[in-house]
């Protein structure tokens, strides 16, 4: 330590406000000021700040007990040992690890910034990823959810709302079936229906429940209309061309799942990586071919009570599918997303979620819940079976029917969060340890042996660990660590932002 810690940390609370210029204005009740304040004043508060630190301001951490021992599995020789006793505070800390911004900030911007590495690998190479890859053709879809009912929302070029000729229609309910207003993006009516009676509740929690399996028979229909365009079969399509895709899902403020989705066409797998895609499938053939998958898959969902209608699904007629150009290719003059965007979109994505969005307690997501609950208790009277089609929607009410993951790739798209993952926490080592040693280290080349020890691991660690808990010890401890986290963001925004006005700077120069 770390005086830059402990200034990192002091300037970051609200009673001390060593910084004058930027005191942070956070209400504090007076059992937490206490608790924070006895935290700064603590004998141990050196060492805790850095634990504080090295999580990154994490705001929940996971503490446990145990130890750990790591051996060299060619000579069997014990090359380190570490236990939680060795710790100043007797316990090891580590991060939550949630994507959640709005359980985690600290820990979802660091899953944001390796998901952006990942997606960004996937379209121009690096990271183990041959950066053959960037002349392959990239497609950036957006799939949508079908209408359930009007809703209020923004028009572009600040069109009304839903304008009529007879403003003075209603409906059975007795309520407008037209809006002639303007709404600005933060209007909290944006994306609540028109009339929530009207509104087809029951039909949005189905739909969201098949999300996934639409998302599935669609992967199947490109392959086998791909096979097709190749004159081959689905089942041959691996000897002439491999399908790679990222994809993120996220709400709209109308709850419905959006799923945004990167998709490349490699060639066949070699030992090395990939051959070239088929030149008879360019970026914009596979832009139509995945529009026209998009829009032919259907999926019959079946009642979820004895008065309920099985209902056909399908993914709603806003599909949006663009080439992305590689940043390799700059012969394209309305070249419209760069790796970089469509990189930083998807990472964006991956750390909101419904409990995120602005209309976070509005009627229409509760009443979206409500019906979640009420379907999976009818579903349930019907059938006891807890392999029942519906039998765990009650479990996934408060995702509004959504029951698949936020981020998903294909094996072969990118590096892993896992392999990104590992190769910090090996480089955290090696650092600490080059640190000791007082000997510099290449980061560069840091990074491309770190990733590429993780197919080749020469030692194993047999370690015993024991969950105490999560979470600082009380309310004080966590305002530290979340002001830490927030002004820690300040600081990097700022940094970016000066960043990016030198490069202009020299630009125009
Ligand atoms: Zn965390
Ligand atoms: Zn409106
Ligand atoms: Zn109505």
């Amino acid at each position: 330590m770390t005086l830059a810690t402990r200034n990192q940390v002091w300037t970051a609370l609200p009673p001390v406000q060593f910084d004058e210029e930027r005191p942070l204005a956070l209400n504090l009740d007076p059992t937490t000021e206490r608790q924070l304040v006895a935290r700064l004043f603590s004998r141990d508060f050196d060492d805790w700040s850095e634990v504080l630190s090295r999580l990154g301001f994490c705001a929940n951490p996971i503490r446990l007990v145990g130890r750990s021992e790591t051996f060299d599995t060619r000579t069997g020789e014990l090359v380190r040992s570490y236990g939680s006793a060795d710790e100043a505070l007797g316990v090891t800390f580590t991060r939550c690890g949630n994507r959640r911004a709005d359980k985690c900030e600290s820990c979802s911007r660091l899953y944001a910034a390796d998901t952006f590495q990942l997606i960004r690998a996937g379209i121009a190479g690096g990271k183990t990823v041959p950066e053959t890859v960037a002349d392959n053709p990239l497609v950036f879809a957006t799939l949508t959810a079908p209408s359930f009912g009007p809703v209020h929302g923004t028009r572009p070029n600040g069109g009304r709302c839903r304008p009529r000729s007879d403003t003075g229609q209603r409906c059975t309910h007795g309520r407008p079936t037209s809006c002639m207003a303007v709404h600005g993006d933060d209007d909290p009516q944006v994306g609540q229906p028109l009339c929530a009676d009207c509104y087809d509740y029951p039909s949005q929690v189905v739909w969201q429940w098949w999300a996934p399996e639409l998302w599935r028979r669609f992967t199947i229909t490109l392959r086998r209309l791909l096979a097709h365009h190749l004159g081959t079969t689905s089942g041959r399509l691996g000897e002439v061309a491999s399908l790679q895709y990222a994809k993120v899902a996220e709400y709209q403020l109308r709850g419905a799942v959006h799923f945004h989705a990167l998709v490349r066409l490699d060639g066949p797998q070699t030992p090395e990586g990939f051959a070239p895609a088929p030149p008879s499938v360019t970026a914009p053939v596979l832009a139509a071919l995945v529009a026209q998958a998009a829009t032919a898959v259907r999926v019959t969902a079946p009642p979820v009570h004895d008065d309920d209608p099985a209902r056909v699904l399908a993914f709603g007629t806003q599909i949006d599918t663009r080439p992305v150009r590689s940043s390799r290719r700059t012969d394209d003059p309305d070249r419209s997303l760069t790796p970089e965007q469509v990189a930083g979109y998807l990472a964006k994505y991956a750390t909101k979620s419904t409990g995120d969005t602005e209309a976070k307690d509005s009627t229409h997501l509760r009443r979206l819940e409500a019906t979640a609950r009420h379907l999976a208790g009818l579903s349930a009277t019907l059938n006891e079976d807890g392999d029942a089609p519906y039998g765990l929607l009650g479990k996934w009410a408060h995702t509004l029917g959504f029951r698949g993951h936020f981020a998903t790739k294909s094996r072969r798209y990118s590096v892993t969060l896992g392999q990104l993952r590992r190769a910090r926490q090996r480089a955290q080592a090696r650092i600490a340890e080059a640190n000791r040693a007082g000997t510099r280290l290449d980061l560069r080349q840091l990074e491309a042996e770190l990733l590429a020890e993780d197919n080749d691991e020469t030692t194993v660690v047999i370690g015993s660990w024991t969950y105490v808990g999560s979470g600082w010890a009380n309310g004080g401890e966590t305002a530290l660590a979340v002001a830490a986290a927030a002004r820690a963001r300040e600081y990097a925004q700022e940094r970016a932002q000066r960043r990016r006005e030198r490069t202009v700077g020299e630009w125009e120069r």
